[in-house]
């Protein structure tokens, strides 16, 4: 914690023409919500702010197609995300709106002391108009196809096949998403920030001062400004979103990426009348949490903006994930592929905290990463109800039996080493949880919690009360103990001394895993507060680590199970409802596409000269042998015989073919492209494919010719 006093921490506005899909949650919410709580357990003066962004084209598109008006569209979204996070127990200080008055009002003056100070490039531009709609058209109306991979349905400012970010000058081919329609040029002026004034601050605050951000954040920005920086229209023509505050501006509006991030300020300031405390004074610690989409807005453009500004603080950290995919594929809205929260929430209630497990444990931190419905119930099953759940009821059930629902002393005398190692572990799991979650590593802080439960369950395995109990009961009755000679000769004051200082250590940990577990199972750590019959104030962080949580001879509850397995039916229901919404919105666009729309067909990559071409290498191989990489689902290696040598290539096509079935077909290889490592394999070439609509196809020569011969 050290040089800061207080905490401010954002999570992404949502986009407010959607619900939230776990893709959303795992990516940014769940993180911060996990992080904030963990400040709140520490008693730190924490903010967490969060809220819809309400402006922008999609909204826009989205009330057109269904006849609505756009605050239509963002009123029933900001509702359905709202409930949706409450459901999940994200625990937002405020979940305001950009369509709000008081952020209308910030933003406009945010722009009004950057326009004073002299801080906007004024420039008339020619800009693409719709001539059918007439009307000058965003970046995201603009659809056209990607210089860079080729993509046919490119926006005006980003690509999303390939993420590459765009100005509708780069695309090729543009047109208009409304009507269609080819574009034509028009004048119209609009006021720019010139980031590369910027530079050599932005320079300075993250490449030298940031050095300890995640490498794909890191590793981004310095891309970013490696490549140089230019300036940026912060205007755009539109009457959807909040209006240029100068008197030459009619039907000109903030540009969203302009307006949005000062939402979280915004929402600051309804939140609390003391919000310049969390935004101006320097020991206020700027966290935003996002997915990694929206980096270089975070990294780049907001600090440049505050750093224009003057009086903020800005970001100490920008810890972005990755994206998580579903079962295999990437998550896309259009196609209903996803796993909407407001779904689960239906399907699963009260399971809530196991979707925050599965998702913490799977969190893309540091790469893509897939949810599978499979993996979600094998969580479940074989960690939150066989380690974790299974732990806290056996001790609460055991204490009851043997103990007589009291807790049960700690016998200084017949403590053995097994029972201090345990104590101790409580202090070493609070430390390593601690600095995990310090470091936005929370993938590792969860499962050091579930490893100090694993610990629990091993530790009552080796002391066996129920064991001891059985001797003791024998003894008791005057029965000879045959069955367990190692208690032989044992007294009866040993062996209940024995099951009290299992059982006492056992729910000490119990109390512990409440603590522990609360910034990431808020729901199951509450329930057992009220298993253990303590208060709430028992979850504070200060008293994570202690053994002394739990009053001997306090009375406790009678176990209830804190989780319930998961059936093969439930996970085969809802693979197929994913599948089943996929199909539906493919039916849906299917018959909602123009007929006659004649989509021209044009190059999709820059034009090249034949010198370009001619330093390619492609020669047919023939594949000799095929097999699948250990714990990479998507590759084959693949040995190809190029006639004068045999090639090993890694090829990420294992989706699509089974290993037997290609060995001896003829493929093409690009075969003086640079060597690759893969899953620590040198791939030594690449192999052409063909694509249709995600089907994969071998590129090769119309009749078998000779390993080696050369293609051009
Ligand atoms: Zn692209």
């Amino acid at each position: 914690m050290g040089k800061f006093n207080r905490y401010l921490i954002t999570a992404a506005l949502p986009y407010a023409n959607g619900p939230v899909h776990i893709g959303h949650l795992a990516g940014c919410y769940l993180p911060a919500d996990i992080y904030v709580r963990y400040l709140r357990a520490k008693k730190a003066d924490v903010k967490f702010v969060c809220g819809t962004d309400e402006h922008g084209v999609p909204i826009t598109i989205k009330a057109m197609k269904e006849n609505v008006s756009p605050q239509d569209v963002v009123d029933k979204y900001h509702k359905i995300i709202g409930d949706s996070f409450a459901a999940m127990g994200i625990s937002f200080d405020i979940f305001s709106r950009t369509s709000n008055q008081l952020h209308h009002q910030t933003s406009q003056d945010f722009f009004l002391k950057m326009y004073k100070d002299g801080l906007f490039e004024e420039r008339e531009s020619e800009q693409f108009f719709d001539p059918e709609k007439e009307m000058f058209l965003a970046d995201r109306y603009i659809i056209g196809t990607c210089p860079n991979c080729g993509n046919d349905k490119a926006y005006g400012d980003q690509c999303e096949r390939c993420g590459r970010t765009l100005s509708p000058d780069e695309l090729i081919n543009p047109h208009s998403a409304l009507s269609n329609a080819p574009l034509v040029k028009k004048k119209t002026k609009h006021w720019y920030m010139p980031l590369q004034n910027y530079e050599p601050w932005l320079k300075e605050y993250i490449i030298d001062g940031h050095k300890e951000w995640k490498n794909n954040v890191y590793g981004q920005c310095k891309s970013w400004l490696d490549s140089g920086l230019q300036s940026r229209a912060m205007t755009r023509d539109s009457n959807w979103g909040i209006k240029v505050p100068l008197p030459d501006a009619e039907g000109k509006v903030l540009y969203v990426w302009f307006d949005a991030p000062i939402g979280y300020i915004s929402a600051t300031k309804e939140l609390t009348e003391d919000w310049a405390s969390y935004w101006c004074k320097e020991d206020t610690k700027l966290v935003h949490f996002i997915g990694k989409d929206n980096i270089v807005f975070h990294c780049i453009i907001f600090p440049a903006m505050l750093k224009a500004h003057g009086g903020f603080v800005v970001p100490d950290n920008v810890p972005a994930n990755e994206f998580l995919n579903i079962e295999g594929e990437k998550v896309s809205t259009s196609r209903n592929w996803a796993v909407w929260v407001n779904d689960y929430i239906q399907d699963f209630p009260d399971q809530q905290d196991v979707l925050r497990y599965v998702l913490c444990a799977t969190a893309p931190e540091t790469k893509d990463n897939d949810f599978t419905w499979k993996d979600f119930q094998d969580r479940n099953n074989n960690e939150l109800v066989a380690v974790f759940g299974n732990f806290i009821n056996r001790a609460l059930v055991l204490m009851h039996k043997l103990c007589g629902g009291k807790v049960p002393p700690l016998h200084e005398k017949y403590m053995e080493e097994a029972d201090r190692e345990m104590l101790n572990e409580f202090a070493v799991a609070k430390e390593k949880i601690e600095t995990s979650l310090e470091n936005y590593r929370f993938r590792e802080a969860l499962s050091e919690v579930m490893e100090f439960a694993r610990k629990g369950n091993q530790y009552l395995q080796k002391c066996e009360p129920w064991i001891l109990a059985s001797v003791l009961e024998k003894l008791k009755a005057g029965e000879p103990n045959i069955k367990h000679p190692q208690y032989e000769g044992k007294n009866e004051e040993y062996l209940q001394a024995r099951i009290d200082i299992s059982l006492h250590i056992c729910l000490q940990m119990s109390a512990n895993l409440a603590i522990f577990s609360e910034p990431f199972l808020p729901f199951t750590a509450k329930r057992i507060c009220h298993l253990l019959k303590v208060v709430d104030r028992m979850l504070e962080w200060d008293n994570a680590g202690s053994t002394k949580l739990l009053s001997v001879g306090y009375t406790l509850r009678a176990p209830e199970l804190l989780f319930k397995k998961i059936e093969d039916e439930q996970v085969k229901a809802q693979v197929e409802k994913l599948h089943a919404g996929l199909k539906q919105a493919m039916d849906a666009a299917a018959a909602a596409a123009p007929a006659a729309v004649e989509v021209p067909v044009t190059p999709a990559k820059p034009e090249i000269q034949y010198d370009d071409f001619a330093k390619l290498d492609l020669r047919v191989g023939t594949i000799l042998e095929a097999e699948k990489v250990p714990k990479a689902d998507k590759l084959l290696k693949l040995l190809v015989d190029i006639g004068t040598e045999k090639r090993t290539v890694v090829s990420g096509i294992a989706m699509h073919f089974a290993p037997e079935d290609i060995v001896g077909k003829q493929v093409t290889l690009v075969a003086n492209l640079a060597p690759r490592k893969m899953r620590g394999i040198e791939s030594q070439g690449m192999i052409l494919m063909a694509e249709d609509n995600g089907k994969l196809v071998f590129v090769n020569p119309s009749e078998a010719v000779k390993a080696g011969s050369g293609v051009s």
